[in-house]
């Protein structure tokens, strides 16, 4: 092993070790299997985790999974309205959204492609790659589609503290307000991860938490047809659907964006109207404070 990786595991130790995962904590994606998002890297660490990271949480989450204590479901019916998977089952919408953006390699891709169908999507932007790159998010505004919360630096919300979870959200939003004319309203947690008293902090603070229920599982870089059979075996209307448009740099997405055309077609075809978060959910893109 280089000594490079080596150090890089030990600070990941020292982290562990400093901010022990409370055996009570309740996880929200128990029996998800999303959450082994173990392949993103970075191209700093301010941006987004170490892969050592990624790795590690993963292996966490083995763990938890066993201890399974809240489910999605069980948080959805906890909270209706601020903790969703899906919109209305009667109604064949279905709503396309995009995490880890902006990334220069596939943010202005996808953004081509969803113009030339003439469909808006909703993307879940990290507030420190916002920052680096604010053009592309003034151009989600610009073109029509919802601009959501993503955490500032990919964090494990189910990890933090109140206030270190706080301040993940407010720092990105203090971002993305200025660039899209909007504090807002839709906050995806990354892996999906989140516990309860945070998302009742978010209910309070006129926050929606939005997680999925087709996933796509494009991070781990799948050819188009994967992407394509992945989406298209949940699909049913009022489906949330997760892509992403951004990633680590080992992270190749080109199949995300070779499967768009032919899942806009596909969803077309089968009678969905494509929206954004807000439409499906009736509400609006910022917050209400
Ligand atoms: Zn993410």
């Amino acid at each position: 092993m280089k000594q490079q990786s080596i150090t890089c595991l030990l600070i990941v130790l020292a982290l562990m070790l400093a901010n022990p995962i409370d055996a009570s904590a309740q996880p929200s994606a128990a029996n998800h299997e999303a959450d082994d998002h173990a392949a993103i890297s970075i191209e700093t660490s301010d941006a987004m985790q170490s892969t050592e990271q990624y790795n590690s949480f993963a292996r966490t989450r083995k763990k938890q999974r066993k201890q399974a204590v809240m489910s999605w479901v069980t948080l959805e019916k906890r909270y209706p309205g601020a903790f969703v998977t899906h919109g209305p089952r009667n109604v064949r919408r279905a709503a396309l959204t995009f995490d880890d953006v902006p990334d220069p390699r596939y943010t202005g891709k996808v953004l081509d492609v969803l113009a030339r169908y003439n469909v808006k999507a909703t993307f879940f932007v990290l507030g420190s790659l916002a920052a680096r790159y604010p053009a592309l998010v003034r151009r989600m505004e610009r073109e029509g589609h919802t601009v959501g919360n993503h955490s500032y630096n990919h964090a494990v919300f189910s990890q933090l503290t109140a206030e270190q979870y706080n301040r993940q959200i407010a720092r990105t939003d203090a971002i993305l307000a200025p660039l899209v004319g909007y504090s807002p309203r839709y906050i995806r947690p990354p892996y999906g991860e989140i516990r309860s008293a945070q998302v009742q902090w978010a209910k309070r603070n006129g926050y929606v938490i939005v997680n999925w229920d087709v996933d796509s599982v494009d991070w781990r870089s799948l050819r188009s047809r994967a992407v394509i059979i992945n989406v298209r075996k949940t699909l049913q209307p009022g489906s949330i659907i997760l892509q992403h448009a951004g990633g680590g740099a080992t992270q190749d997405l080109s199949g995300t964006v070779e499967a768009l055309p032919v899942i806009i077609r596909m969803l077309k075809n089968k009678g969905y109207e494509l929206v954004t978060i807000p439409e499906m959910l009736g509400s609006s893109d910022g917050r209400r404070q």
